[in-house]
């Protein structure tokens, strides 16, 4: 893949064309801003960590259907992504208040919303991304109704998959930024998606663990971002199977005839059958996940249960 003529520089990103037609290369910089680039600074590690979280969201977005700009990741800070026609529309959805709506409704910070909120702004720095109702996109012609429909629905979706895909790995997602494009006319979401974009909170602590950190001087900025990426990274490798091995039906079973008899003589004597067996937990890592089951399989035919007397049963945890 051939990095060719720059195309755009953001504040976080460069865009570069590439060698192959309608894909371009977006480079992450360490450069940080906020307040409308009021206040700018360096975080070591950033453009980094989130070409890398993004690959790792965007991919499992692209799992579960929705449809991303993403292509893969390139090197440590670079990824290839379709291009897509940028709509000046930007989409929030906030699970608790904090930030701006904090601010502008007088929430105290981090109220639950009843249900998730999702708003739209101006994708404008001179105007300092103003927040605008479905009329005022009418009015500027920055995008359709149907257009905002599926972009509110997708961001819901998006909050539906994440939420519980952070709150697995000890963070709360408080609230995040979406942005869509156009490719051969249809609505995809594009941009990228890390703690530069989002709100995320750690379960047990509480502590801030996203950009609200360089934004309020609070520290540990880099460490920060850093402990994000490990523990998105942390769990995309390691793919999770439960195996439940029991013995087969009319196998004698010691260990089950004697629980069910010490429970008989406790008084419970509704259980009309017990059957002891065992349940394996593996993480596996370098392994594509169609591969996964056969291989669990064949771990169980030759060694992790007995297929003679034994039945076992195989999940598999993405
Ligand atoms: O500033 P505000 O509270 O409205 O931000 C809501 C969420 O959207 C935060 O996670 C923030 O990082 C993100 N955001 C963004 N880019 C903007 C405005 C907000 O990524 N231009």
């Amino acid at each position: 893949m051939e990095k060719r003529e720059l195309i755009y520089e953001g504040k976080a990103k460069r865009v570069f064309a590439s060698d192959e037609p309608g894909q371009v290369i977006h480079e992450f910089k360490d450069d940080a801003t906020a307040f409308d680039g009021k206040k700018r600074g360096t975080i070591a590690g950033k453009g980094r960590t989130n070409a890398q979280m993004s690959d790792i969201i965007f991919r499992h977005l692209d799992k579960k259907g929705i449809h991303t700009h993403h292509i893969k990741l390139l090197s440590e800070n670079e990824i290839l992504t379709w291009w897509l026609d940028m709509l000046k529309v930007e989409l929030i959805v906030r699970n608790y208040a904090a930030g701006s709506l904090a601010k502008r409704l007088g929430y105290a910070e981090r109220t639950q919303m009843k249900s998730p909120l999702v708003e739209f702004y101006y994708k404008n720095d001179e105007l300092g991304d103003p927040m605008l109702s479905r009329e005022h996109i009418a009015e500027l012609g920055l995008a359709t109704d149907e257009q905002l429909d599926e972009m509110a629905a997708t961001g819901l979706k998006v909050n539906e998959i994440l939420a519980p895909y952070f709150e697995a790995r000890g963070l709360i997602l408080a609230d995040f930024k979406l942005e869509f494009g156009l490719r051969e006319g249809r609505l995809v979401l594009g941009d990228e998606f890390s703690p530069d974009v989002c709100r995320l909170w750690d379960t047990e602590s509480g502590e801030i663990m996203d950009k609200d950190r360089f934004r309020r001087d609070l520290g540990g900025v880099e460490e920060t971002y850093a402990e994000v990426l490990r523990r998105v990274k942390e769990e995309d490798l390691a793919l999770k199977a439960s195996i439940f091995v029991s013995p087969k039906k009319g196998v004698l079973d010691p260990a089950g005839q004697a629980s069910q008899g010490a429970l008989k003589s406790l008084g419970f004597d509704e259980v009309s059958d017990v059957r002891i067996g065992k349940y394996i937990i593996l993480s596996l890592e370098g392994i594509e996940a169609d591969k996964v089951e056969g291989r669990v399989e064949e771990m169980c035919e030759r060694l992790l249960a007995n297929p003679v007397i034994e039945d076992y049963r195989i999940e598999i945890q993405e």
